[in-house]
């Protein structure tokens, strides 16, 4: 099937500046064309998709996604108590939910085994609905750390190597490794590193020898600096916290230009609090007082700031599933690139598609508009070039040449 897409401009993912008057061809499930609306003629063969007003771009990667948590406040209670059928059909319902929000590739950054990899081959064989998946499996953490309770704990060198290597043989796309505590976890210790430098870096070459990239959870500074030594493909948080109670980060710039240097990716998962203010849920005192990143909000965005202008490579990760973080709303991540971290419109876009396409690896097939990749396409209605809060706003999906949604209505 032949499809022309036209509205007022075109964003393809990698120029700076939009096609005005930009068409897209889609032919089956790869992209044929793209072109402009004085190039194809009165008469184009193939169903015309025509918004006025709208944007042509590619489909939104979300980089952190957690399929099997609810995002209720309960998550916690919810992931540790409910039986594997009840999280399948949580994740079920999640990954639908992505698709209709834009999300036309997801990356799992940990979930149950039993879980992630049955509902990739299910997308895969198109007997449920999602965008395309790529899983890491459980995540590695130590016995009782972040995320012990996904399943996969191990704690000295050897025990990960060989933890890792069962991932990838279970089929893992990328692997997930905590490199501090997290917040979701009660008793694992935020601040402090679970691994020493020398683990992560045997883990990353190990990852490296089989094809896979590692991505690590980092909140402690120590944390931080053990990934960007190892050369950890892909930073998630980069909070910088500090050790020192006295202080809410301890940003060590020489380090940030490490990671930029060694062309390491970060994904900030800087949406939640722009989430939580716009969708009109208060936060506690009890949970400004345990966060930095809410009681410092401004200290946080500095920081990325900065680690931008050094040069470090941003993806676009939400941490769905957790309290608060629904599956529909990546377009929170570009919005608050921009009005937090002062990036520009395209630049929030270009992280959201093409860098997160990258950093999986995955940019040969998807993430920019271009002939012969797959047809992941939004038609946005609206300018989100003027309006990054435009993103919310998507009229038109197409997934892997599939037609999601038009005219604003969900066709799955
Ligand atoms: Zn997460």
């Amino acid at each position: 099937m032949r499809r022309i897409l036209i509205a007022d401009q075109l964003i393809d993912g990698f120029n700076q500046k939009p096609i005005k008057n930009g068409v897209l061809i889609v032919q089956d499930e790869k992209i044929e064309a793209v072109t402009t609306s004085d190039q194809i003629g009165n008469n184009p063969e193939g169903e015309i998709i025509k918004v006025p007003g709208g944007t042509i771009m590619p489909g939104f990667i979300e980089m952190h996604a957690h399929m099997h948590c609810s995002a209720e406040p309960e998550a916690y209670d919810h992931v540790t108590s409910e039986s594997n059928q009840e999280l399948l059909m949580r994740s079920v319902e999640a990954m639908r939910a992505t698709l209709i929000s834009g999300v036309t590739t997801v990356r799992d950054l940990g979930s149950k085994n039993e879980i992630a990899f049955a509902v990739k081959k299910a997308v895969q064989e198109r007997k449920i609905n999602g965008p395309r998946l790529l899983v890491t499996g459980t995540p590695i953490t130590t016995t009782a750390g972040h995320c012990n309770f996904f399943g996969t704990e191990a704690d000295t060198a050897e025990s990960v190597i060989s933890a890792l290597r069962h991932q990838v043989k279970l089929g893992a796309d990328y692997i997930k490794i905590m490199s501090t505590g997290g917040v979701f976890t009660p008793r694992s210790n935020v601040l402090a590193a679970q691994y020493t430098t020398e683990v992560l870096r045997l883990a990353v070459e190990d990852a490296d020898r089989m094809g896979v990239r590692v991505a690590a959870h980092c909140h402690g500074t120590e944390g931080v600096v053990n990934c960007a030594e190892a050369g950890i493909h892909n930073l998630i948080h980069a909070t910088w916290l500090s050790g020192d109670s006295a202080e809410n980060w301890d940003y060590r710039p020489e380090i940030a230009d490490m990671i930029a240097e060694k062309g390491l990716w970060v994904d900030p998962t800087i949406a939640i609090a722009t989430i939580r203010t716009e969708k009109g849920i208060p936060f506690s005192d009890e949970e400004i007082l345990a966060s930095a990143v809410l009681s410092d909000m401004e200290g946080r965005f500095e920081i990325l700031k900065d680690m931008w202008d050094r040069g470090v490579k941003f993806v676009a990760g939400l941490d769905t599933g957790m309290s608060y973080v629904e599956f529909g709303d990546f377009a929170y991540t570009p919005q608050t690139m921009v009005e937090g971290m002062g990036v520009s419109e395209m630049e929030a876009i270009i992280c959201s598609t093409l860098s997160s396409a990258q950093c999986l690896g995955i940019d040969d097939i998807t993430g920019t508009l271009e002939p012969n990749k797959s047809a992941d396409v939004l038609i946005v209605a609206g300018d989100p070039l003027k309006d990054i809060k435009k993103l919310h706003d998507v009229d038109t999906i197409i997934s892997q040449g599939h037609l999601i949604k038009r005219t604003g209505k969900v066709l799955i």
